[in-house]
């Protein structure tokens, strides 16, 4: 694929889903690859397997000083980020309630918090001769339904942001927001309320898309030539219904 020669991209919540898929995905067709994520053992097994200088960033999203250290060892090992894909989140979906609180609080630190303090942390470097910006939204970035309202908030947040983003950074850096519907991964086992959690899985367990799935519509979005951009996808598997 073009585009890809000597570019790095910078993947967050890379030990697993998406995230872990889109990794392979962008190594196969060149990228030098950073994982960023909490669990080192999953991103230092990740970049050993896919080797080519792949770079293992154990950081929570939600610590701006472990993004700067990232961002710094990006620039000092691998000369900066190309492309940045703001992936890293967590959906702990339950009827609006008190008792979810800590929960709300977490899902705005990193879906949304957490992509726009990536963001500012690496921009310079994807500024810096022509980058890309992937954020990953969700189908509950366009849609909203009973139980999941701050999800939905985070990635209704996400849509508005990257657009205003799109205008401000064209047409040095291209921004990309990618909205799946339900995808196989370890996303719903994280969900604290229990009647929620095996509802939304038993969902998950009828139709969902893979992430490698995913990855390959990422990795072709980054492969168009610079004039061109692909702003927004939405992709569900064919039998979702919202
Ligand atoms: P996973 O749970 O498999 O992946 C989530 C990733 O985010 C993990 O790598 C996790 O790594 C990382 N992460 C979570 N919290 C933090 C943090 N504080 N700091 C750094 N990394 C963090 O789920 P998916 O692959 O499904 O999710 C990836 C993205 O895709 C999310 O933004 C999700 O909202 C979105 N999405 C998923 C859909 C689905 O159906 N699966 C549908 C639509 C959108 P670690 O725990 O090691 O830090």
């Amino acid at each position: 694929m073009n585009n890809s020669t000597g570019r790095t991209a910078v993947i967050t919540g890379a030990s697993s889903g998406i995230g872990a898929a889109t990794a392979r995905a962008l190594a196969a067709d060149g990228y030098r690859v950073a994982l960023l994520a909490r669990r080192a053992d999953r991103i230092d097994a990740l970049a050993a397997e896919i080797g080519n200088g792949a770079i293992a960033l154990p950081a929570d999203v939600t610590d701006r000083d472990a993004l700067v250290a990232a961002a710094d060892r990006v620039q000092a090992e691998l000369g900066g980020a190309d492309v940045l894909v703001n992936n890293a989140g967590i959906m702990l979906l339950a009827p609006f309630s008190s008792a979810q609180r800590s929960d709300y609080r977490a899902m705005v630190e990193v879906n949304l918090l957490g992509a726009i303090t990536a963001t500012e942390v690496f921009l310079d470097q994807l500024k810096d001769g022509g980058g890309d910006l992937i954020n990953i939204s969700s189908v509950a970035g366009r849609t909203a339904r009973a139980s999941n309202g701050v999800y939905a908030a985070t990635k209704w947040g996400i849509n508005g942001w990257s657009e205003s983003l799109r205008q401000e950074l064209l047409p040095d850096v291209r921004v990309t927001l990618i909205e799946p519907g339900v995808v196989d991964t370890e996303l719903p086992s994280h969900i604290t309320d229990e009647e929620t959690r095996k509802a939304v899985q038993q969902g998950y367990d009828v139709a969902a898309v893979k992430p490698e799935e995913i990855a390959e519509v990422i990795a072709f979005a980054l492969a168009r030539p610079r004039h061109l951009a692909i702003n927004e996808i939405l992709l569900r598997p064919a039998s979702q219904l919202g």
